[in-house]
């Protein structure tokens, strides 16, 4: 009798596929990369441990999103899952670059353009994203090659992958740049440089060098230098926590909190404790309702919703 009870379980189980409601009020982890490369240390992740990260992630039910459209409120993560972003900032070493293979250049299997794309030929449904905060002063950018800089970066976009700012010269924007026209500068000059490559992009979001914001955050939101004006919607800082949703009553997109994506123990890479954590409290994590218009909110949470967005999408009370 507990046999059959427990494999009637077992299989109603399995027909319902076990995908939690929707809770478009939940936390959505922005996960910061640096460099991508062997050994791992302090703002190194290791090629198998990022590759190993997104197994986790995926595993977990979690899906890759493009930052601007979780900043917009338009999730389109599938129901049942949840929506995680990738942001990889100073372009530095292991994020982007490509090899010659049987005579082809190929995106280098050990970077991170490599690596997510590769993941998600095997698992379409894990998607391309990831936006990368770059300075043209990096030891990564071929500066003596724009021309091929300018082709992997179309081919990014082409991908599904986005750019945000992350300044020129990578100053603390308060100490080292303190007047307005500095901050102008460092801001306007990184964004001509990358539309130099990619004349039709549009930059809308910005990774505060350091995480430190300069005297007014309006001087990185909207400003203009020599000519160059820029508009961001969204300002990333650096850690320490998973957002609130874009949906909630406390959501700010200029003060955007990202997670250090670090071993924590051996075997639960990136920030393993909040993936652990959001494990343990599945209430605590913002599961799509599959449908970008409609915004699914469990009724006890509905004091959090943000006002005025009715008129923009359709609110369901579960
Ligand atoms: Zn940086």
């Amino acid at each position: 009798m507990l046999v059959a009870f427990l494999s009637a379980g077992a299989i109603a189980a399995k027909a319902t596929d076990e995908r939690p409601l929707p809770n478009e009020l939940g936390s959505i982890m922005f996960l910061m990369y640096h460099q991508i490369r062997s050994p791992e240390r302090d703002y190194v992740r290791s090629s198998d441990n990022f590759r190993r990260d997104l197994e986790n992630l995926y595993n977990r039910g979690y899906r890759l999103a493009h930052l601007n459209d979780v900043v917009d409120g338009h999730i389109t993560t599938e129901a049942g899952r949840t929506p995680v972003v990738l942001t990889f900032d100073d372009a530095a070493y292991g994020q982007i670059n490509k090899i010659i293979s049987n005579g082809r250049e190929i995106w280098d299997p050990e970077c991170a353009v490599g690596i997510i794309t590769e993941f998600a030929r095997k698992h379409p449904d894990m998607n391309v994203a990831g936006t990368f905060y770059v300075n043209p002063f990096s030891n990564n950018m071929d500066r003596k090659n724009s021309v091929r800089w300018a082709a992997w970066m179309q081919e990014m976009v082409d991908l599904g992958f986005e750019f945000g700012n992350h300044t020129t010269t990578h100053p603390n924007l308060k100490k080292d740049t303190p007047t307005q026209e500095q901050v102008e500068k460092e801001v306007a000059t990184l964004q001509s440089w990358v539309y130099r490559q990619l004349p039709n992009y549009k930059m809308r979001s910005m990774a505060l060098p350091f995480g430190i914001y300069p005297e007014q955050t309006e001087w990185v939101t909207d400003g203009t230098y020599g000519g160059i004006a820029y508009h961001h919607d969204s300002l990333m800082k650096v850690g320490a926590n998973p957002s609130v949703s874009p949906y909630a009553k406390n959501w700010n997109p200029l003060h955007i909190a990202r997670v250090r994506a670090q071993d924590i123990t051996a075997d639960l890479p990136v920030s393993g404790y909040w993936i652990e954590l959001l494990d343990k409290h599945p209430e605590m994590r913002f599961i799509s309702d599959g449908n970008p218009n409609t915004i699914t909110i469990p009724a006890k949470a509905q004091a959090q919703l943000k006002n005025n967005l009715g008129s923009k999408f359709k609110i369901i009370v579960r």
